[in-house]
């Protein structure tokens, strides 16, 4: 029987300890593992409930405080799982292992049984994908799915659906490849999701991604600076990879298909717009404007200058955003907080162009120019290999 981690950091309680509930009371589950960064409310929570829980379920609830793994950067979720990895390897009992973060509202039995069957069909990893609203995933679609279909266009990584998505399940097999990779184990904060999604791909693994129709409902953001630390952690993991190579083989790789989405889905907005529109206006600095002026197109430069003094954003088109992420790729410094705060207004602005300019037009068409933005890059680099 397989083992369940929840990574988490202060969450809704209530919402945590359900999870945990409802993960130990599974028939395939014989555990569940609770990572957390720190002994905060939500660990006492946890531990208050564990107890309870492993009397009604019969399983054990094991509560583990994440250990330094990574050193050069920031201590976050990456540590947190590969924490877990780490358990699991030790405990060779469970065959399998299941991640889901700790504050999915919707999460159910069935988030697990869906992985569990298709791992029945001998898949190494399990991802599962759901209906995201045209503004969610803003950092997926222009950072991980562009910057894969941009350096590997010819393999299966800018097919991956939710490449960031914390939920996928492991078998011991994928664990040890993971684990046993110098890169993942460095990745402690964010960039984690990334480097597990690329090596899974590199090293053909076989993977498949299953449907969950009701979709990830969970705590929302406000502003868009909420994202910034994600933002920065998710480009430079991609950056630290651009020179890797993959193979187009790949292990083997099935997605389950996605149903009609869900109207609530599709009528939520994923952040504060008319907080977001004053970002561009802030936290300038000289030395942001030298290097804009050394290393990015005119146009680009005129566009982010005028958004000082006006919110504007119709300059950060598809276009725009593939030719700044190239010079990104190149010459971003990551602890450099000039260069880490255009990388945030640059992606803002695309943001702000990708919301005005296609979500206004209706969902369909605003999933659609995310689909194709990615889709086209990678027939265009990928002619340019
Ligand atoms: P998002 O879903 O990408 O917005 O990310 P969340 O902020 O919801 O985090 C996903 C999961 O990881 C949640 O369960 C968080 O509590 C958990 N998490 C976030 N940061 C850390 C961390 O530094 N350590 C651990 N152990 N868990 C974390």
């Amino acid at each position: 029987m397989s083992i369940v981690c929840f990574p988490f950091k202060e969450e809704d309680v209530s919402v945590v300890v359900r999870n945990v509930e409802c993960a130990a009371s599974h028939p395939r589950i014989a555990a569940v593992l609770c990572v957390g960064y720190s002994q905060g409310e939500t660990w006492h929570a946890i531990e208050n409930a564990k107890p309870r829980i492993e009397k009604a379920s019969g399983k054990v609830v094991i509560l583990l405080l994440q250990k330094r793994i990574g050193v050069a950067l920031r201590g976050g979720k990456g540590d947190g799982m590969n924490t877990a990895l780490s358990y699991f390897l030790e405990h060779t009992q469970y065959p399998r292992l299941h991640f889901y973060d700790a504050d999915i509202v919707s999460f159910s039995e069935k988030w697990i049984s869906k992985a569990e069957i298709q791992a029945d069909l001998d898949y190494d990893v399990i991802r599962h994908h759901f209906p995201r609203s045209s503004t969610d995933a803003m950092i997926t679609w222009f950072v991980t799915k562009l910057g894969f279909a941009m350096l590997w266009p010819n393999t299966v990584l800018p097919s991956i659906e939710q490449p960031l998505g914390g939920e996928l399940l492991v078998t011991r097999r994928a664990a040890e490849v993971l684990l046993a990779d110098p890169r993942v184990c460095s990745q402690s904060d964010w960039g984690i999701d990334t480097l597990y999604t690329f090596v899974i791909a590199q090293t053909g693994l076989r993977m498949a991604e299953v449907y969950i129709p009701e979709g990830k409902v969970h705590a929302l953001y406000g502003g868009l600076r909420d994202l910034r630390t994600m933002l920065v952690e998710c480009f430079s993991a991609i950056q630290s990879l651009k020179n890797e190579v993959v193979g187009s083989d790949a292990g083997g790789y099935c997605i389950e298909f996605a149903k009609a989405v869900p109207e609530l889905v599709q009528q939520k907005v994923g952040y504060d717009i008319e907080k977001s529109l004053k970002l561009l206006r802030s936290h300038w600095t000289p030395r942001q404007q030298e290097l804009l002026h050394q290393h990015f197109d005119s146009a680009l430069v005129k566009g982010l200058l005028n958004a000082r003094d006006w919110p504007c954003w119709g300059f950060a088109d598809e276009e725009a955003w593939t030719g700044a992420y190239l010079k990104f790729l190149d010459h971003f410094e990551k602890g450099d907080d000039d260069w880490e705060e255009l990388l945030f207004k640059v992606w803002v602005a695309r943001v702000l162009n990708h919301t005005l300019r296609h979500v206004i037009r209706g969902y369909d068409v605003a999933l659609g120019s995310l689909r194709d933005f990615v889709w086209e890059t990678r027939q265009r680099f990928g002619m340019e290999l």
